[in-house]
């Protein structure tokens, strides 16, 4: 019978909103603006995401506080009491240059990487990193926005601009067989419970789909992904589901990003597995013990509903056995995720 505090509004908080229901708890969000997961929970308007003050009078309000993005003022939410995962966890996550550092530091691998704090940087990380190569806004990336690509140095000047001339890191193009993430839930005691890796297709930048099981060369580099998403999670003292991306390159799992939160790639698990992602995601932030997640059926696909895909509503809606989520979002704008369908099979 207690209150979980939401920060952001979107279809991640609805998703949560309505399994923190299941098990009996409220949810109140915080956000300034309405979302999908204002149709399911209260919102709190008073104030914006870095606002310390609005912040703490919105925690006050609830029994525990937790997030589902990852562009909030970190330091906001730092001065906040009983917030899991740990604001910790944002400050790497929100920060690309921050994230890259802090894997390698455990020991993880990522693609070759430098900063570029301005356009003079660029050259210099060109020079280091080689081309082709990828420009990303070290901040607010998401989607494949905020990134371009370079096939040689001479687009320096084209991708310095098309990124809005903002600090970035320049990474040089990893050559993967497939992507796929290792989604995993901390208790508060440190218990962790790990999903079946998830093969991840993107395309135009954005998820399409994710489907287990994935390919043999993810899982023969399952261990090895998975002991890092775990280093990750203990050394942030991680409390509720973490995602990270990996490529299945040659030299085995390479580290892509991380998200502090639960994840689009693991919206399979609200059919494919015994407890889903924002279940044990509410389990551990409230201090329940974590729910089994064993998969429900041999195979799950999950696929995205961008833009007008969402309009084949009535069609998906027909097909036996095949389960429609919509996210009450009102204009279907090109590239905007408006809801996702699972299909189990044998
Ligand atoms: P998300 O919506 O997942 O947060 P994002 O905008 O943060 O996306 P990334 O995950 O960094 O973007 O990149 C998007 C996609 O671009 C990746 O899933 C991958 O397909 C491709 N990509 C990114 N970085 C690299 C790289 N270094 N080498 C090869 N491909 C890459
Ligand atoms: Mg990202
Ligand atoms: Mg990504």
């Amino acid at each position: 019978n207690s209150t979980i505090g939401v920060i952001g509004s979107g279809q991640l908080g609805r998703m949560l909103a309505i399994a923190a229901a299941q098990l009996g708890y409220r949810c109140h969000v915080y956000a300034p603006e309405t979302g999908p997961a204002n149709d399911v929970a209260p919102l709190f308007t008073e104030g914006a995401y870095d606002d310390e003050a609005a912040l703490s009078a919105f925690a006050a309000q609830v029994d525990v506080v937790t997030y589902e993005f990852e562009n909030i003022d970190a330091e906001a939410i730092g001065a906040l009491p009983r917030v899991h995962p740990h604001p910790r966890a944002v400050a790497v996550a929100q920060d690309r240059l921050v994230e890259k550092d802090f894997v390698t530091k455990l020991g993880g691998r990522t693609a070759p990487y430098a900063p570029v704090p301005d356009r003079a940087a660029l050259d210099q990380a060109l020079s280091r990193i080689g081309a082709p190569a990828i420009l990303k806004t070290t901040r607010f990336g998401y989607d494949g926005k905020g990134q371009a690509r370079l096939s040689s140095p001479a687009d320096a000047d084209i991708a310095w601009a098309a990124i809005g001339a903002r600090p970035a890191v320049l990474e040089g193009l990893v050559a993967f067989d497939h992507e796929y993430s290792v989604l995993l839930a901390r208790a508060a005691d440190g218990a962790v419970a790990l999903y079946d890796p998830p093969e991840n297709v993107h395309r135009n930048g954005i998820l399409d789909r994710s489907t287990l099981p994935a390919p043999a060369i993810v899982a023969a580099q399952f261990a090895e992904a998975s002991a890092l998403a775990r280093a990750i999670a203990d050394a942030l003292d991680y409390v509720g589901l973490l995602a990270c991306e990996f490529f299945a390159s040659a030299d085995g799992p390479v580290f892509n990003e991380m998200a502090p939160r639960v994840h689009n790639s693991g919206h399979w698990t609200i059919e494919g597995a015994d407890a889903s992602q924002f279940e044990n995601h509410v389990r551990a932030i409230c201090g329940l013990p974590l729910g089994s997640t064993a998969l429900t059926a041999p195979r799950v696909e999950m696929a995205n509903l961008i833009g007008d895909e969402a309009a084949d509503w009535p069609r998906l809606l027909a097909e036996p056995g095949l389960h429609l989520h919509l996210y009450g979002k009102h204009e279907p704008r090109p590239g905007r995720k408006m809801g996702h369908w699972t299909r189990l099979a044998e």
